[in-house]
C-alpha cells in the first residue's frame, strides 16, 4: 500500500523533487518551514522552484519554538495561497504535522522534505495536535511524496538525531506491549508487522554509534527505520505496532507540560526515557517464577472503579471524561472477566516470559541512548522525581490497551 511515491532519502534531493514536478501538472506551490528550517533547506528549495518557473509562496512559521496548534495553523492558512497549490513542508515532525493538517483541510496534496531524522510520522494520516490546550491526533492525510536530503540530515541539530533515534529503538516496547495485548486482552495483532517492526530495531541498533556521530549511514539507516516504522503503522491502520508504555508516559508528560504552560521537549526524546522504564518493568517481570505468579495471583483483587477514576481524574484533571471513556474495558470488568483474565496469565506464563525475554536490559538500554546522543534519565529532561512517578503511574490510563504496566498491576509488582 505503498501510496506515497517516491521516498527518496539521499544527496541532492531538491534536484530529484525538481525532476519529480517535470511529470506533474502542478505549477503552484506553498513552501512550510519555520527559520531553522528555511535555512537548512527551504530556501534553497525555494530558489530551485523559481529559477525553474515555478510559482511559489513561502509561509514563514511564526516564532522561535513552533508547535502544532491553532496559532501555527491559522497562521499557514493566512498566508498560504488560496485555490490549486501543492504544499511542501520542509522540516522535521512539527512542521510536517502543521502541513498536513493545513493542506488536508483545505483538499491540496503535500509534498514531505524532512530536514532531520526525529520521529516516524513524517508518513503518518494524524497530525497531533493541541487544540484548546489538549492533544489530539486529528485525522489528516499522508504525503503524496518524500524527499530527504541526506547531508541535510546529517547536518541536523544533534537532539533531533537523538530523538528520532528514541522514537525508533522505542518500538522495542511498543511491540512487546502489544504482544501482551494480544496474548491477554484480544488486541488485534499482525504477527508479520511486529516482525518487521523488530527487525527496523535491530537494524538501528547496528548502527548506534553511527547515529550518534551522524554519519551518513548512521542517519540513512535511522531515517529508513522511521520510514518503516511510519509504514507499519499506516498498513495496519492503527499507531499500536509503534506505542506502547514508552509513548503513554511520554504523552502524559507533554500534556502535563502543555497543562502547566511550560516549553515541550522532543517527543523521542521522552519516549526514549519512558522506554528505560517500561523495559525495568520487563527485567522486574522476568525475575518472576512460575509459583511466584501463582501467588501473586491469588491474592490479585479487581481493582475498584472508583478508585481507578478518581486516579484518572487526578492525573487528567482537564480531561479526564475522555480518558474514563478510553478506559471503560478495564473499568466495567467483572469479577468474572478478571478471573478469566487471571487464569489467561496462567496459561500464558511462558508466552508472557517469551516475550518480556525480548527486551532489553534497562542499562543496556541507556548505554545505547548515550551512544547515539539521545536522553536516558527523567533528569535529563528535567522533571522532578514526582513528575516523573506521575508518569509511571497515570501513564497506562492513556489508551485502552494492554501494556506491561497493566500487567503489573495485576501481579502486585512495583510501579517505578
Ligand atoms: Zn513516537
Amino acid at each position: 500500500m505503498r501510496s506515497i511515491d517516491p521516498i527518496y532519502i539521499g544527496k541532492d534531493a531538491t534536484a530529484v523533487l525538481l525532476n519529480y514536478l517535470k511529470n506533474d501538472r502542478q505549477s503552484r506551490f506553498a513552501l512550510v518551514a519555520d527559520k531553522n528550517t528555511y535555512r537548512a533547506l527551504g530556501d534553497r528549495v525555494e530558489r530551485a522552484l523559481k529559477s525553474a518557473g515555478y510559482d511559489v509562496k513561502t509561509v514563514m512559521l511564526d516564532g522561535d519554538h513552533v508547535h502544532t496548534d491553532e496559532h501555527q495553523i491559522t497562521h499557514t492558512l493566512i498566508h498560504a495561497p488560496r485555490g490549486d497549490c501543492t504544499f511542501i513542508a520542509v522540516g522535521s515532525g512539527t512542521v510536517t504535522d502543521i502541513t498536513r493538517f493545513v493542506s488536508f483541510h483545505t483538499n491540496r496534496p503535500f509534498i514531505g522534505m524532512p530536514t532531520a531524522p526525529s520521529v516516524d510520522g513524517f508518513t503518518s494520516i494524524g497530525a497531533p495536535t493541541v487544540l484548546a490546550g489538549v492533544k489530539k491526533t486529528v485525522y489528516c492525510q499522508p504525503p503524496i511524496a518524500i524527499f530527504a536530503d541526506i547531508d541535510v540530515l546529517s547536518s541536523a541539530p544533534h537532539d533531533l538525531v537523538g530523538a528520532g533515534y528514541g522514537d525508533m529503538i522505542g518500538k522495542m516496547t511498543s511491540v512487546a506491549d502489544w504482544t501482551l495485548g494480544s496474548i491477554l486482552w484480544n488486541e488485534p495483532f499482525d504477527p508479520a508487522i511486529a516482525e518487521r517492526s523488530k527487525k527496523a530495531v535491530a537494524e538501528v541498533l547496528k548502527h548506534t554509534d553511527a547515529i550518534g556521530e551522524q554519519k551518513t549511514d548512521g542517519i540513512r539507516a535511522l531515517m529508513d527505520g522511521l520510514i518503516e516504522s511510519g509504514f507499519l503503522m499506516l498498513e495496519f491502520g492503527a499507531s499500536r505496532p509503534a506505542s506502547g508504555t514508552e509513548h503513554h508516559i511520554s504523552h502524559y508528560w507533554e500534556m502535563m507540560y502543555i497543562r502547566e504552560g511550560r516549553a515541550t521537549q522532543l517527543h523521542g526524546a521522552q519516549v526514549a526515557v519512558g522506554m528505560v522504564i517500561a523495559a525495568r518493568q520487563y527485567a522486574r517481570l522476568r525475575k518472576v517464577s512460575r509459583e511466584e505468579m501463582l501467588e501473586r495471583l491469588e491474592g490479585a483483587q479487581l481493582p475498584l472503579r472508583s478508585a481507578e477514576i478518581a486516579a484518572i481524574q487526578q492525573g487528567y484533571p482537564s480531561m479526564s471524561a475522555e480518558i474514563i471513556r478510553d478506559n471503560l474495558p478495564f473499568l466495567d470488568m467483572t469479577e468474572n472477566d478478571f478471573d478469566m483474565l487471571k487464569r489467561r496469565i496462567v496459561e500464558r506464563w511462558e508466552d508472557i516470559q517469551a516475550v518480556a525475554a525480548q527486551v532489553a536490559d534497562a542499562e543496556t538500554i541507556q548505554e545505547w541512548l548515550r551512544r547515539a546522543g539521545a536522553p536516558s534519565t527523567a533528569t535529563e529532561l528535567g522533571l522532578s522525581e514526582a513528575e516523573l512517578s506521575a508518569g509511571i503511574r497515570y501513564g497506562h490510563f492513556l489508551r485502552e490497551r494492554f501494556t506491561v504496566m497493566k500487567l503489573s498491576r495485576i501481579l502486585g509488582l512495583a510501579l517505578e
